[in-house]
């Protein structure tokens, strides 16, 4: 799986890419990143890749011609052809995008290649959305100063679902979200710390025992901290029942 991100701060990527999982994702060739810098498609003495916005206001909004001669080259688009025959999807993270999901991360985890392009200062220019994005992804409702952070985001959580990324082959099936419901809790040694024990059923060796306990766990959460989530879980009979002995209206 290949990312190639568009941005005006190249620098901040390295850090995060070089470490842990995600570096050894890229040592391995399951996945690749390519960090491409906007400034280096400008070609007047200055390197702009902004400029004032039409209308007046405060702030800058980033100039559309090197954000477009940076993606149709890298990505070998013909500018010339409309519509310009995509090749991946295009993704522009902004506030104003669907919100980033782990049902969206399955999603994008089937593409070969995708392109991310992170704003800074107003966004960017108006027709960079109409006519070379295909997608828009917001990661929350709350502004940040630059789609850098985004775009990692997305590139950590499509990452770790791509076959071979996780040591644990079934790492990601349990996890919040991937089944609908958040996650049991996990605990480790020592058996007892400061006098707080770990629950006997984890110590009984007792697989069946400490699958049922996770998954009343896992319902007992989700019904706590985010019923919501509960409504478009699927669900069975007797652990719909075990919820309604826990207090759950359906609706
Ligand atoms: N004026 C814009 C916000 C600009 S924030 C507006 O009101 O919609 C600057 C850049 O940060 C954006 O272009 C975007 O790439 C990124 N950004 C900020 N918040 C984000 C969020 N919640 N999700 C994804 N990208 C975000």
């Amino acid at each position: 799986m290949q990312f190639d991100v568009f941005t005006l701060l190249p620098e901040v990527f390295p850090p995060y890419l070089d470490s842990s999982i995600l570096q050894r994702a890229r040592q391995r060739g399951l996945v690749s990143v390519n960090v491409h810098n906007i400034r280096d498609y400008t070609h007047d003495k200055h390197h702009m890749t902004d400029d004032t916005p039409y209308g007046g206001g405060g702030g800058m909004v980033m100039k559309p011609e090197p954000i477009f001669e940076a993606v149709e080259s890298v990505l070998g688009l013909n500018p010339h052809q409309t519509p310009p025959g995509h090749a991946c999807p295009i993704i522009m993270l902004t506030p104003q995008g669907r919100v980033f999901s782990q049902a969206i991360a399955d999603e994008l985890s089937c593409h070969e290649r995708i392109a991310l392009l992170c704003g800074r200062y107003e966004g960017l220019d108006e027709r960079i959305r109409e006519h070379l994005v295909t997608d828009e992804i917001s990661i929350g409702d709350y502004v940040l100063t630059g789609g850098e952070l985004p775009a990692l985001i997305l590139i950590d959580a499509v990452s770790r679902l791509i076959p071979g990324v996780l040591g644990d082959p079934d790492g990601a099936a349990d996890d919040s979200h991937a089944t609908g419901l958040l996650e049991y809790p996990h605990y480790t040694r020592p058996p007892e710390f400061r006098g707080w024990q770990v629950p006997e059923i984890l110590l009984s060796g007792d697989h069946g025992k400490v699958d049922k306990w996770r998954r009343e766990q896992s319902l007992l959460r989700t019904l706590a901290r985010r019923p919501d989530l509960l409504e478009k879980s699927k669900l069975t009979e007797s652990e719909l029942e075990f919820l309604k002995n826990h207090g759950y209206q359906l609706k």
